[in-house]
């Protein structure tokens, strides 16, 4: 299957005029097109480009009620001439049919996802934002159509490909509450899989810390609640003693491409980096002592998020602010923005031009 298979149907009359690119919230305004895909009789067909619009769902549709339904999260920016870029999009197709494995469902030929993404970005590029701080988000997604009640892998799956752009996920830097009480994964359930579910379970806890002042959570291990995992939809990372220390990848946590390009600049600009169990502890104390100078969270949507309050037991740990050039997070979210944005060399070879 190659790109020429895709049917096109443009939308009558663009909505761009009516989107206000200095104030964009973050997921409320969809570019004029999408993508669509089936996967029916076991193979990908009817791809198309057509108007973003509602689809037509059966009320038996088994994703809504067994949850087979699987996500990605991209950015592309445009460079100072005005060409389309994204940074390594073939991890997300990766990481999607790693996805797609562990819930049973359809995995995605490269031809399918790249050809259906390219095609989308090019007739939408007006859509790419070029001021500093925005983008155009991109969201894939697959959900299974079959309509049929019983709990078994669908047949059939719907994939589709829609953009937003988009300005800054946080206003200011979040207030992050560490979680003892709820878990997001254990081992050898989903904690790695992009999908719905994970992020419908962590919905409770995230609202009994935002009615407690905080912005987000900050999850730990399902045992012992002792050692850190994740935050919301980042990896996190600490600064001790001034190295990178983040939690080690398992079956727990989602494999963060944000947080494996941020410790390749890492190593790249000579900082230490250590993967490893990272403890509460470790991290209250170091705050108290001075050591812990940084603690960030690192996804597409934010790209590097400096906390400013770790919430322990009822107690509040601050982090100084520090001057963008004193950051390591910041300097470090400063080199990742300029290559995605065409502004300094692609030597990690991650630029995906459209
Ligand atoms: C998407 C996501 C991340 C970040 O992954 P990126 O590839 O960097 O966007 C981290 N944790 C969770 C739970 C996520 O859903």
């Amino acid at each position: 299957m190659d790109v020429m298979q895709i049917e096109f149907r443009q939308a009558e009359r663009s909505r761009i005029h009516e989107v206000d690119f200095n104030n964009l919230p973050f997921g409320k305004h969809f570019s004029d097109h999408m993508f669509v895909a089936d996967f029916v009789d076991g193979e990908w067909q009817n791809q198309q480009i057509v108007p973003f619009d509602n689809f037509t769902l059966s009320p038996a549709l088994s994703s809504l009620h067994y949850g087979q339904s699987i996500f990605e999260g991209m950015k592309a920016y445009k460079n100072d001439v005005g060409e389309v870029l994204m940074v390594r999009p073939l991890d997300n197709l990766a990481r999607m049919n790693e996805s797609a494995r562990r819930m049973c469902m359809a995995t995605l030929p490269e031809e399918v996802f790249m050809g259906g993404l390219e095609a989308l970005l090019r007739l939408d590029a007006d859509w790419v934002p070029n001021t500093p701080g925005s983008s155009l988000y991109i969201r894939p997604y697959m959900f299974a159509t079959d309509t049929f009640l019983g709990v078994a892998p669908s047949k059939t799956y719907r994939f589709c490909i829609f953009t937003c752009p988009v300005g800054t996920y946080y206003a200011k830097p979040p207030k992050v509450k560490v979680e003892t009480e709820y878990i997001r994964a254990a081992e050898g359930g989903v904690g790695y899989a992009k999908c719905a579910g994970n992020y419908a379970g962590s919905m409770y806890p995230t609202m009994l810390a935002q009615q407690a002042g905080y912005d987000q959570l900050l999850w730990t291990d399902a045992k012992e609640h002792k050692y850190f995992e994740e935050s919301g939809t980042m990896n996190v990372m600490f600064v001790i003693d001034g190295k990178i220390v983040t939690p080690a990848l398992s079956d727990t946590t989602l494999k963060g491409i944000t947080r494996d390009s941020i410790l390749q600049i890492a190593r790249h600009m000579g900082i230490g980096i250590e993967e490893r169990q990272v403890s509460v502890d470790e991290i209250i104390s170091g705050i108290e002592s001075g050591r812990v100078t940084e603690a960030f969270g690192a996804g597409t949507a934010v790209v590097v998020s400096p906390f400013s309050v770790i919430g322990y037991k009822g107690k509040d740990y601050m982090l100084a602010e520090h001057p963008a050039d004193k950051s390591i997070a910041m300097r470090i979210k400063t080199f990742l923005t300029d290559i995605r944005t065409g502004k300094s060399d692609d030597i990690f070879g991650w630029v995906y031009k459209v």
